[in-house]
Order: C-alpha cells, then structure tokens, then sequence
C-alpha cells in the first residue's frame, strides 16, 4: 500500500511531530478577452513568478489565459481550512491582483480556494517503508514535484527496482523535530503574523 498523504501521515501513526501544515489561498481569474489580452502584451506567453518572501504572492499567467494568484498563510492546526476563512482570504487575494494588474482590476475570480501546503521545519521530506506500506509527504512549498517524484520511487521501490534516486531519498536528511500541540499552533501562528506583516510591498 502507497500512503502520500503528507501532514496527513500523523493520523495514520506514521509520522510525529514532524509537519507544519500551512494553509494558503488561491484566485484563478475568468479567460481574458481579447482587449485584456492586448492590454496586457499580446505576445506574452504563460509565466510564473514567486515572490522572494515568504508571506509574498505568487503570480501566474496561465495557458487558457487566466491570471493567478496565491498569497495568505495561516497555520493549519485542524487540518482544514473553512469556507469562511475563503471568503476572508479574497480581499488580500484581490488586492494583490489590482496592485499588479491596475488595468484589469475589473476581471472577475472565477474561482478562489485554499489548501494545504505541507511544510516541515527544515523542508525536507518524509519517505520510508514499514512491510508492505510505503509512506511520504512533502516539506516545502513547491510540493506538487516532489509528492509525483515520490510516488514514481514508491512504485519501484515496491517492485524491487533499485536506483542512485531512489537510494538518494531513502537516505536524505529527515524532517526537524517539531514541539507538540498547543506549543506548535502558538508557535507557528506568530512566526507567519511576523512574515505576514513584515512582506509589505511583496504581498
Ligand atoms: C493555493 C495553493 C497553491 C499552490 N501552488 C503550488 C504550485 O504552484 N506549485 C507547487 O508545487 N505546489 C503548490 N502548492 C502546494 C501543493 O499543492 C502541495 O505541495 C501538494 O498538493 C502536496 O501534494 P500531496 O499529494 O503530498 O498532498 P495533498 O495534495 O494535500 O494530498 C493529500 C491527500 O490525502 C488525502 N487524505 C487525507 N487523509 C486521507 C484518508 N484518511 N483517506 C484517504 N485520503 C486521505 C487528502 O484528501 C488529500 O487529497 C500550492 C498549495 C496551495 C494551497
């Protein structure tokens, strides 16, 4: 059995005191027409950028014409994030987007969410082996290569097809000790009020 459920790891038993799970929000705009598309440069291709602090916006221009942004942290003690922090995540999102889109501060969010970013005190990752299970998660930000990554040697490694990789991650550094609950929630609320109010100009 593949278990690559990240932060999740600890209800299943396999995994204490290791992940710091954060939540974080994102608004994907409508498609652009084509006079957005002209203000914007015509021929610009689809990008990406993230910003150099933590607490910062990550922006993208996608394939289908969309813009994205992504900002907000707030530590995720329950595991989950509410549909009212969403609503509340949506005046930051939408501030980012017309300080840097002041021409297309009419285009409407097709869709906002939040989800979890599952991060460990010194980002590395969670991979190993107990019989027949196999279990990882990811410690930093850029998780979704890592989580394919992981999953791609769990399945070799259950075949018994050995690697330089697959070895790599077996013996990678492990994930820092975290403190326990109450001490984390506190903990980790404060240092992202910190990020949060010293990113300025980046959020
Ligand atoms: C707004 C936002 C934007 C992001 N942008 C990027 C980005 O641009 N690039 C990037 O690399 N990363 C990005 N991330 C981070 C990325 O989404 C995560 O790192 C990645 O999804 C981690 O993958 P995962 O499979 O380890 O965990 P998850 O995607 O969280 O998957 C874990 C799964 O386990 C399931 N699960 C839990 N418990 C059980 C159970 N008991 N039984 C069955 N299933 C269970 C959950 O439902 C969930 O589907 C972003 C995150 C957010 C929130």
């Amino acid at each position: 059995m593949v278990v690559p459920v990240s932060t999740f790891l600890e209800e299943f038993g396999l995994s204490k005191n290791q992940f710091c799970p954060i939540i974080s929000f994102g608004a994907l705009s409508r498609q652009l027409d084509e006079s957005e598309l002209d203000a914007l440069g015509r021929d610009v291709k689809p990008w990406g950028v993230t910003a150099a602090h933590t607490a910062g916006t990550t922006v993208r221009f996608t394939h289908d014409n969309r813009l994205l942004v992504r900002n907000g942290l707030m530590y995720a003690t329950w595991l989950t994030s509410s549909p009212e922090r969403i609503r509340r995540s949506r005046r930051m999102l939408r501030k980012a987007f017309n300080n840097r889109f002041p021409n297309h501060k009419h285009v409407n969010f097709e869709y906002v969410w939040g989800g979890m970013i599952h991060l460990t005190m010194n980002s590395r990752s969670v991979f190993g082996r107990k019989g027949n299970i196999f279990y990882s998660g990811v410690g930093e930000g850029a998780g979704i290569i890592k989580a394919f990554t992981m999953g791609t040697y769990h399945a070799e490694w259950a075949n018994g097809v050995n690697s330089e990789v697959l070895d790599f991650l077996k013996n990678d550094k492990k994930p820092s000790w975290l403190p326990p609950e109450p001490f984390r929630t506190v903990g980790a609320e404060c240092r992202l009020l910190w990020e949060t109010a010293t990113a300025r100009g980046e959020i």
